[in-house]
């Protein structure tokens, strides 16, 4: 079998709160190659972010847990290492950058000295050296005269260069996966377009492969080779870019593609959202976590989870309608029809 350059199995994630545990992340299973791009999409509260801060191990542990799972990283299980051996990883072979560049970055501290910290440490050069890389990724990702943008702090610059700098930071010690949570949310649209089309390009250059945590499908389409859609703890539906948009499989799929504004609607005609909210995590419902506001559930829903049915090469749903059981339904319009599936042993 092929070896991933990351490979997640399994990985279950809890708070333990005094209320109860709130069971975030409840068996996402997925994986990534050099040079792709992995599209992570879904409401606020799903878990996507949640995994990714606890494979960065950026979750303070407690109130966090990790209850089980795999996080094998070129065949090594992170979940095995030390806080001290994972600070080898981090940085190095993982970066991160997050939607608010202003509390992400260290306010006292002048940018450029900010990312020769992260230099040194994990490429064992020296200042004057690291001064050099440093400058030399701020010009590219564009921003101008780098010399003197290494001098300043983040508060002079603005949302789009301070954006721009993390992404230099992240890039500066060639990490071979960048995660990236919403990192164009806070921007504008013409400095998301900028922002989006530097880390493609830095991706070509390079061969990263990034991990892209957001609930923008505008964003998705431009920069994402495969989408996982995650719903309630659990990735509900997984295949290729051109899958996920051209034949959606899940309910849940196709309420998020109906809630997106698209530019022939009638200016007059209210946005579609999906109706009622997403479960609580702290007692998950028996059955499907989306039957309560899914126009499709039927009896076996409410009853028993689901198991991933595959359509197509490695499209994967969790809905019972993929079952042969399952009665023909109408998708929304534009939507194709459901194809039956196998079911797929966990
Ligand atoms: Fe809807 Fe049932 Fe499919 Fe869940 S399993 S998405 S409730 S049809």
């Amino acid at each position: 079998m092929k070896e991933h350059l990351l490979d997640v199995r399994d990985l279950r994630v809890s708070f333990d709160t005094y209320a109860g545990e709130v069971q975030a992340v409840r068996g996402i299973s997925f994986h990534l190659d050099l040079g792709e791009t992995l599209a992570i999409v879904g409401e606020s509260g799903c878990g996507k972010s949640v995994s990714m801060q606890t494979m960065m191990r950026l979750l303070p542990m407690p109130p966090a847990r990790l209850k089980s799972g795999e996080i094998l990283f070129e065949g090594k299980d992170l979940a095995l290492l030390t806080d001290k051996e994972m600070e080898d990883y981090r940085g190095k072979e993982f970066a991160m950058i997050f939607q608010d560049s202003m509390t992400s970055l260290n306010p006292t501290m002048r940018v450029g000295n900010q990312m020769c910290e992260g230099i040194m440490r994990h490429q064992k050069v020296s200042k004057e050296e690291a001064k050099k890389i440093a400058i030399d990724m701020l010009a590219q990702v564009g921003i101008p005269n780098p010399e003197a943008a290494f001098r300043h702090y983040p508060h002079t610059m603005s949302g789009g260069q301070r954006q721009r700098v993390m992404i230099a930071m992240a890039l500066s010690c060639n990490p071979k996966i960048l995660i990236a949570d919403e990192p164009t949310t806070a921007l504008d649209v013409t400095m998301q377009a900028q922002i989006l089309d530097i880390m493609n390009k830095l991706k070509k250059t390079y061969d990263t492969a990034i991990i892209l945590i957001t609930h923008d499908l505008g964003v998705v389409a431009q920069m994402a080779d495969r989408i996982a859609v995650m719903y309630a703890g659990e990735i509900m539906e997984a295949g290729s870019a051109r899958e996920i948009f051209y034949q959606p499989s899940h309910p849940y799929t196709w309420g998020l593609l109906g809630a997106m504004p698209n530019m022939i609607q009638d200016v007059k005609s209210e946005l579609y959202t999906i109706p009622g909210t997403p479960p609580d995590l702290y007692a998950p419902p028996v059955g499907c976590p989306f039957a309560a506001r899914c126009e499709y559930a039927m009896e076996a829903c409410l009853k028993e989870e689901p198991p991933k049915f595959v359509t197509d090469g490695g499209h994967v749903s969790r809905c019972w309608l993929h079952d042969e059981r399952a009665p023909e339904v109408t998708p929304p319009a534009g939507i194709p029809a459901l194809k039956k599936g196998v079911k797929v042993d966990e």
